[in-house]
């Protein structure tokens, strides 16, 4: 099923007078779901934000295996990106072939790709909806008809909410979301960092901005406060490359993504 929100037409046209956030981060992953304009961004890039895509990509395959492991079988996914193998509820449904998986993105683009979000197992449920984390009542609203939020659910924030700076209210609308949240459940966040290569987080923000994007990178302690009220689990809130769970990583590279995991208590 993919659902338009009410005030917006199902199938938006693509912009491509303009770069987009998930088509610069295709690009950053070598996919080919972009245009010129945001090529254009990608290659003033360092190399650096190659690796930050990367990394963060495997930080959510092995967070979402991690989760599935553990028998969570909920999870709402904003901010969800171009799709790209494995997407979560492939990852999820390998342990849990039941697991219901709701996807969220703001941009046309998504919605436009999303039938690959939506090939399910048969024994499980994909769904997307075309919606903006700014209107977190609308996301709730909808995820509510797939999920059941009397059992523990995992809302996964993966590379989104730097698109969201302070005066957008980016701690209040997380807050809101959790609050939907029953005990058990779980928060999935990264986020760049803007005090891990400070010149390298400037130089980023810099060319996205030339690209018309605006990009709020964040302290540790700032993004930090996404996990208030919760129960950060190991190894807490690391590096994108330093949260590894049972195996650790033999050499961990260095990592400008902030990430963790915690649980509602
Ligand atoms: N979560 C994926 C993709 C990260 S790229 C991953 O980590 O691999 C960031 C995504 O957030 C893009 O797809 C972009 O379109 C989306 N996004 C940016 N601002 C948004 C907003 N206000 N509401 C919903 N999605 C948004």
């Amino acid at each position: 099923m993919v659902t338009g929100t009410p005030d917006l037409p199902s199938t938006p046209p693509i912009d491509t007078s303009k770069a987009h956030p998930a088509r610069v981060y295709d690009w950053l992953l070598g996919g080919k779901d972009n245009y010129p304009v945001d090529e254009a961004v990608g290659r003033q890039l360092p190399p650096e934000a190659h690796d930050a895509a990367r990394q963060n990509r495997a930080f959510m395959n092995r967070a979402a295996a991690w989760l599935a492991g553990r028998g969570l079988d909920q999870f709402l996914d904003v901010g969800t990106g171009i799709p790209t193998e494995p997407n979560l509820h492939q990852i999820v449904q390998r342990t849990v072939p039941t697991a219901r998986v709701v996807y969220t993105d703001n941009d046309p683009i998504v919605l436009r790709h999303a039938e690959a979000l939506l090939v399910s197992r048969p024994e499980g449920v994909t769904d997307y909806i075309q919606a903006d984390v700014r209107r977190p009542d609308q996301i709730l609203e909808h995820a509510r008809r797939i999920l059941d939020f009397e059992r523990p659910v995992v809302l996964s924030l993966i590379a989104l909410m730097h698109f969201v700076p302070d005066d957008q209210n980016a701690h209040g609308i997380v807050r809101e979301l959790v609050a939907a949240l029953p005990s058990g459940s779980h928060l999935v966040l990264s986020h760049a960092a803007s005090d891990l290569y400070p010149e390298l987080a400037e130089q980023v923000t810099a060319e996205y901005a030339k690209g018309g994007i605006r990009l709020g990178f964040r302290t540790r302690a700032e993004v930090a406060r996404f996990f208030d009220g919760l129960e950060l689990v190991e190894p807490g809130l690391v590096t994108a490359t330093e949260w590894v769970k049972d195996v650790p990583a033999p050499r961990p590279e260095g990592s400008g993504i902030y990430a963790g995991v915690a649980r509602v208590p």
